[in-house]
């Protein structure tokens, strides 16, 4: 049991909680969204935006759990989509609210459907400009194109970096100026840029220097700059101060809406993976843990990016007994991390993993044959209604349809 409170900021709405108890009825492995720290969340979002006259969109690829949509529309502007279903669920499930598009490449076949969800669109490539904008604007919609400014400001994950060389996020100031045409270029109603990752506001400024240095001249005339996603102006080390002047900055100067489209942010630290410990073993000096869940299953960006999510009361000070979890996958690598505990494990354990509502729900897959975690809610009265559940029926179907 606890021995020191786990303050930390993934675990700040289970404070005064058991979230033993509060968990112990619920089936493993479940996703708890935490309605109390989307609303944390929503209201630091909504204050940026009240502060400055910008506007703020929910990316979805990292969350699109539409129920919480009503809940999410009190706090953004709307929706941003990479792509037509994207765009189709904004659209949808949070009706009334913007619609903006950024993909790598259209299609030619969804691009009408396309337009009927999107109020913004945006491309990635002048010739896609050329294109696909006459028709766009001819529908009403506001164009965009997406460049990149060649500023990189993250270091390690290059999978992650938009402006790593041979990029193909975004067009370089040299396509820009060898393909754009005098036609084209008046088509455009925005730029838009998206180069960060997980970064605080220093790096934005960074970026949006050079944006200025190389795009400089055809700013003036533009309606609107989308400043991209990567901002983590949730989390609490966040300079806020600095975000809001260089939005002014930007506002003022060319005259523009500016949109910043976070996906991170909006819901950082608002929900959990909770799990169960299914056997407990040795292996040579090794303490090894068996889970009901999986990293290549349910949080694959731990593999991806790689990075170790925070687990509830481990890793505190005193901690001394180190556990590896992994799962019940036949993946070697499906490995979550080396945590440090209290003590040992044992079978039916519970653990809660913290900050589980980014990049989770939206990227789960079967492999294996491995269950899809149900999704809850945990309401700010800490009663928990049940969002989806799903079976074996969800494996099966999404590998064949026709019986034979
Ligand atoms: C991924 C992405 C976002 C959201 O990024 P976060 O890191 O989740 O804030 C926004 N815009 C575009 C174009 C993206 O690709």
């Amino acid at each position: 049991m606890t021995r020191h409170k786990d303050t930390r900021a993934p675990f700040r709405q289970l404070a005064n909680l058991d979230p033993y108890s509060l968990f112990a009825p619920i089936k493993t492995p479940s996703f708890v969204l935490d309605e109390a720290g989307l609303i944390d969340d929503g209201e630091i979002l909504k204050k940026v935006q009240e502060d400055t006259g910008c506007r703020i969109l929910l990316a979805q690829k990292a969350f699109s759990n539409f129920n919480l949509y009503p809940l999410l529309e009190r706090y953004v502007a709307g929706t941003e989509a990479s792509g037509l279903y994207e765009a189709r669920l904004g659209k949808e499930e949070m009706p009334g609210k913007e619609v903006h598009v950024f993909c790598g490449a259209y299609r030619e076949e969804e691009f009408p459907e396309i337009l009927e969800y999107a109020d913004h669109i945006v491309f990635n490539s002048v010739h896609q400009l050329r294109k696909y904008g006459p028709f766009a604007k001819a529908k009403g919609k506001s164009v965009g194109l997406r460049i990149n400014p060649e500023c990189s400001t993250q270091v390690g994950h290059d999978i992650y970096n938009p402006c790593a060389p041979g990029s193909r996020l975004g067009v370089t100031l040299s396509n820009f100026e060898k393909e754009m045409d005098a036609e084209t270029l008046s088509l455009l109603d925005g730029i838009h840029f998206h180069t960060l990752c997980q970064q605080n506001s220093p790096d934005l400024v960074t970026t949006w220097n050079a944006v200025e240095r190389k795009f400089g001249k055809y700013l003036p005339g533009l309606k609107w700059i989308n400043f991209g996603g990567g901002h983590h102006i949730t989390r609490d080390d966040y300079d806020i101060p600095l975000l809001e002047q260089c939005i002014r900055h930007v506002m003022e100067t060319y005259h523009v809406m500016v949109y910043l489209e976070p996906g991170e942010a909006v819901v950082l630290n608002a929900g959990y993976l909770v799990t169960k410990v299914l056997d407990t073993f040795d292996n040579g000096p090794y303490h090894i843990a068996i889970l009901d869940t999986s990293a290549a299953c349910h949080m694959p960006d731990v593999i991806e990016m790689p990075y170790l999510p925070p687990l509830y009361d481990t890793d505190l000070e005193g901690y001394n007994y180190h556990i590896r979890l992994g799962s019940q996958t036949c993946l070697s690598g499906d490995v979550i991390g080396d945590y440090r505990f209290a003590g040992p494990l044992k079978e039916n354990d519970l653990l809660i993993f913290g900050d589980m509502a980014l990049y989770t729900t939206c990227k789960t897959n079967t492999f294996n044959g491995m269950p899809l975690p149900d999704i809850l809610l945990l309401h700010q009265d800490r009663s928990i209604e049940k969002l989806a559940s799903f079976g074996y029926e969800d494996f099966k179907y999404r590998l064949g349809r026709t019986k034979r």
